[in-house]
């Protein structure tokens, strides 16, 4: 009895010790989780073979990161998945998944989803969601960085689950990463930021209003997309979008490049 006892104190102890360093994270520790997440992404993940598709996002991609201003180790990756889904992690590794495709029906769409994502990353949310994650879960977040079985138990989505393996500091960020509930300040500033890269990348501002209506028409009053589960769609955010539209107009004017809508996605 007293044996157990003392074995699973130090069991608890081991295990907080080390998390301890993933729990009050810098910068440079997100990034560091953030590219072992994105590699383990990208080795296990089936990368799409559709060329026009992925042609597209090697032209999107570059100029959304190019307008952002910020000067990331930029990555990114277009997986075959019917998960209406993408992301930018800390520190500029991107994916979209070919099931939102579809969903968004122009290029410019795919850049006010990237401009988005990339604005969350600029604007360092996702170390602030980790900090939460950590404040809401801290006993859950412990168990799950340090156990596959804890972090198999607390995630909520594939792409979680699919990190959980790796344990340590990168499963806890997997989690506070894909099982993330930005904040509705954050939101708003990722789309008032979004809507600002994509129109000095050179794509019309007005679509990603366009782009709200399209994935709340795609959930079709079923469980939503997870695109939109993690992304608050009110009325709200589309008239803050059509507010701040004659600011964006003027940056997508002086853009060295306008593409308009670009190329339609089918
Ligand atoms: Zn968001």
């Amino acid at each position: 009895m007293r044996k157990s006892f003392f074995l699973s104190f130090v069991f608890c102890f081991t295990f907080l010790f080390q998390s301890c360093s993933s729990l009050n994270p810098d910068e440079s520790d997100i990034n560091a989780m953030a590219l072992k997440a994105y590699n383990e992404v990208k080795t296990q993940a089936k990368i799409s073979q559709n060329a026009e598709w992925t042609a597209m996002l090697n032209r999107v991609a570059p100029r959304i990161a190019k307008a952002s201003g910020k000067n990331f180790d930029w990555e990114w990756m277009l997986i075959e998945s019917p998960e209406v889904n993408a992301w930018c992690m800390p520190g500029g590794k991107m994916a979209v998944y070919t099931g939102i495709m579809p969903v968004l029906k122009t290029e410019a769409a795919l850049a006010a989803v990237l401009g988005h994502e990339v604005a969350h990353a600029t604007k360092k949310h996702g170390k602030q969601s980790y900090a939460r994650a950590i404040k809401g879960n801290l006993a859950g977040l412990v168990i799950g960085a340090t156990t596959s079985i804890g972090g198999q138990l607390l995630c909520k989505s594939e792409s979680c689950r699919l990190l959980t393996g790796l344990g340590g500091a990168a499963a806890g960020f997997a989690i506070a990463f894909f099982d993330r509930k930005f904040s509705r300040g954050n939101e708003t500033e990722a789309d008032h930021f979004g809507q600002e890269y994509m129109a000095r990348a050179g794509y019309d501002p007005a679509e990603a209003i366009k782009l709200w209506e399209r994935m709340g028409a795609a959930s079709g009053g079923k469980a939503p997309p997870e695109f939109i589960s993690t992304h608050p769609s009110d009325v709200t955010r589309k008239q803050n979008l059509t507010k701040w539209l004659p600011e964006a107009r003027k940056i997508y004017s002086k853009a060295p490049e306008q593409h308009g809508l670009g190329q339609e996605i089918k």
